[in-house]
């Protein structure tokens, strides 16, 4: 199969490395990948959200599959224009993706098929927000009503904090009852109304150590997250995934590809904080490295409506991803550090290193963006992969990098 992968991150770094292991693959390439898939994949300049140039590569090239990484190309229709020109796609069309695009959309699929979420209402205009933020008091959730890169949430600990939020976010806005507890991501193939299970993660989003600072794409990961095996996986599975998918195709808007639930474990039971419409980056890379089964078949039978091999072989390990980022991250991170001893890092039993904001530039690789490199283990108990981790992050080095030093824990 000649497979056309899109985005440029440490979780297409990942999906990379497990298509490039598959017998059936031909041909892999990466718009635009970056350095380090550039290894297993041809690179190709177009943007990830580019649709049209995407679906014109993959004509001219005679892709039989595409397989986007991010959200932007499915919030953008990739899924859709592919469908139009017979191109097999493993994604979900964009309003499918809406689950993704539109917190009320989200939050009124929830309402609509019994699945247990924060008490939430909609707003279109200032006023009857902060009013209604003064009526509730704090701690109260505050989220813009479409895509915002993980930036558009304020769980405000004040009243005077939760105005802010709505003037600075702006409208539409949802504003929902804060939910306490810890947070884990679930992840499933899905088609029409089945889902199989893929596993759980535990996301850190947080910039700093004891989950302080500001809100990141994420700083690593932990799978499976302790005190949720595979049994209660399942069954939240049973509770936050297959109502909707059902609610989805009463819609007429099936929903095919990878989703991922964002639950909080609050006294009450788990309940749904979001669903992502793609696999998370850092969760993706902890759980990618202990797969088993060849993930090409996987994908191009979800591209056609099948869940045909999808109850995929992880091993039993335990993993760790490890963010690096460019110091000033999120705002401002610092460019252009040249790196250096990622082979070492690699050299740690376990270890592996994916690439996100990496460049060459005159063959050196230098740190071109945000979150830099993803460093993962994998081993026979947490402790041990979280000590892999970190063994290979401190191999690695360029002048601004950072990272948080409790993941895992
Ligand atoms: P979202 O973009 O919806 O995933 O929100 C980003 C982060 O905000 C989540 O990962 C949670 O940590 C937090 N969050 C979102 N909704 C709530 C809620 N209702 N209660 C508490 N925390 C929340």
């Amino acid at each position: 199969m000649r497979v056309l992968l899109v985005g440029s991150g440490g979780r297409e770094h990942a999906l990379a490395t497990c298509l490039a292991r598959s017998p059936g693959l031909t041909a892999l390439y990466a718009a635009p990948g970056n350095p380090g898939m550039a290894s297993v994949a041809t690179l190709v300049p177009l943007k990830a959200d580019d649709v049209a140039g995407l679906v014109r590569f993959a004509q001219e090239q005679k892709i039989d599959l595409i397989v986007p990484g991010p959200e932007a190309p499915l919030v953008a229709g990739l899924a859709d224009a592919c469908a139009e020109a017979g191109i097999p796609c493993a994604a979900p069309t964009k309003a499918a993706a809406l689950l993704e695009g539109s917190k009320a959309f989200t939050k009124d699929v929830a309402d609509a098929a019994g699945i247990p979420t924060a008490r939430w209402e909609r707003f279109e205009e200032e006023a009857p927000a902060i009013e209604f933020v003064r009526r509730r008091g704090a701690p109260i959730v505050i989220k813009a009503d479409g895509l915002a890169g993980g930036k558009g949430v304020v769980v405000a600990q004040s009243v005077e904090e939760a105005e802010d939020a709505v003037r600075r976010l702006g409208m539409p806005l949802v504003i929902e009852e804060c939910l306490v507890g810890e947070e884990v991501s679930l992840f499933a193939f899905c088609s029409d109304d089945k889902a199989v299970l893929i596993g759980a993660a535990r996301d850190h989003k947080r910039l700093g150590d004891g989950d302080t600072g500001p809100n990141t794409g994420g700083m690593g990961a932990i799978s499976p997250p302790p005190a949720f095996g595979r049994e209660m996986q399942e069954k939240a599975l049973d509770i936050m995934v297959r109502p909707m998918l059902a609610e989805m195709v009463r819609r007429g808007t099936p929903f095919r590809g990878v989703i991922f639930a964002g639950l909080m474990l609050t006294t009450e039971g788990p309940k749904l904080i979001e669903y992502n419409v793609r696999f998370g980056d850092p969760e993706a890379q902890a759980l990618l490295i202990r797969l088993k089964s060849d993930l090409l078949p996987i994908l191009a039978a979800l591209a056609q409506g099948s869940l045909e091999h999808a109850a995929a072989e992880f091993s039993d390990e335990h993993s760790i991803s490890l963010v690096l980022a460019a110091n000033g991250y999120p705002d401002a991170p610092k460019k252009g550090g040249r790196i250096s001893g990622i082979e070492r890092a690699e050299a740690v039993p376990g270890v592996s290193v994916f690439h996100a904001g990496t460049k060459l530039v005159d063959g050196v690789l230098v740190a071109d963006g945000g979150r830099v490199l993803t460093v993962c283990a994998k081993a026979e108990t947490p402790e041990e992969a979280r000590k892999l981790a970190y063994e290979g992050a401190s191999a690695i080095q360029w002048d601004d990098k950072i990272f948080r030093s409790d993941i895992g824990l």
